[in-house]
């Protein structure tokens, strides 16, 4: 009957009351840009850094991520900023890399991948679990599940928009998602207005959306310079845009008489 409160290496997602954000680029493109973008996260008020080393791309021709390379300068970004750190898994042969991440990301595509939701299962690791594009909420559960199932309870939900016959956008942020999972659920669940809509002018209305339906947090896209990212530009934040976001999150989280952390 409780809500589950998962702890981020310090970070508390879930129970109600607090929101959190996550905040950062959709690919590490360097040591130097990840780190001077997980500053300003941090002075935005994120409390956690995002960034992808091995990305998921719909061409296999286009930017793939660094690799080891990218966790590498993500640990050195949480060494300076203090943020824990965020990353796509997209293989159980890489768990031993994702030794030092401090939560897990499974991506939408890998959200039915039946032996890496039983390997996470096995890990202790919090892991963030995102909404297949075309699964239903009964599908988005039961992944959970397998993660439960194995033994590991440190699950964040993340709905980050189902693919509909609409063109204008990416996809269509379900959500119905966010009372949906607290009605059948105990976990927390964030909302990723990024991928969501996919352009970077929807990113603040779904995040008022999001709060005022209940969600736990938000994981957003922010770059240092969106016109030239290698991986999800046209929906990235510009850091200015990114503060003006966070400010407008921390108003309306006092409306509905809740707290953006910290
Ligand atoms: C991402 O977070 O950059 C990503 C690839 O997300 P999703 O799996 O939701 O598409
Ligand atoms: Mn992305």
């Amino acid at each position: 009957p409780e809500d589950s409160v998962i702890d981020v290496s310090g970070v508390k997602v879930g129970g109600q009351e607090k929101i959190v954000v996550i905040g950062g680029p959709c690919s590490v493109e360097g040591e130097e840009m990840i780190c001077d973008i997980a500053q300003q996260v941090k002075d935005a008020g994120g409390v956690m850094l995002r960034g992808g080393a091995y990305k998921p791309r719909t061409s296999p021709y286009a930017f793939q991520g660094m690799g080891i390379e990218g966790i590498l300068a993500m640990v050195k970004a949480r060494e300076k900023t203090g943020l824990p750190i965020v990353t796509e898994i997209m293989s159980e042969k890489h768990l031993d890399l994702f030794a030092d991440v401090d939560i897990i990301q499974l991506g939408a595509r890998n959200m039915q991948n039946f032996m890496l939701l039983k390997e996470l299962g096995r890990s202790k690791k919090p892991i963030l679990l995102k909404r297949g594009l075309s699964a239903t909420m009964e599908e988005f559960l039961m992944a959970a599940e397998y993660i439960f199932a194995g033994g590991n309870t440190n699950v964040i939900l993340c709905e980050r928009g189902i693919r509909t016959f609409e063109k204008l956008i990416r996809n269509n942020l379900d959500i119905s998602a966010v009372p949906l999972v607290k009605m059948f659920s105990h976990l927390p669940i964030i909302i990723d207005p990024s991928h969501a809509a996919g352009r970077r002018d929807m990113v603040q209305p779904l995040s008022r959306a999001a709060i005022a339906a209940g969600a736990d947090g938000l994981i957003i896209e922010a770059h240092n310079d969106p016109a030239h990212a290698l991986c999800d530009g046209a929906q990235s934040l510009d850091l200015n845009q990114f503060d003006t976001v966070m400010k407008d999150i921390k108003r309306r989280a006092e409306f509905e008489g809740r707290v953006m952390m910290p």
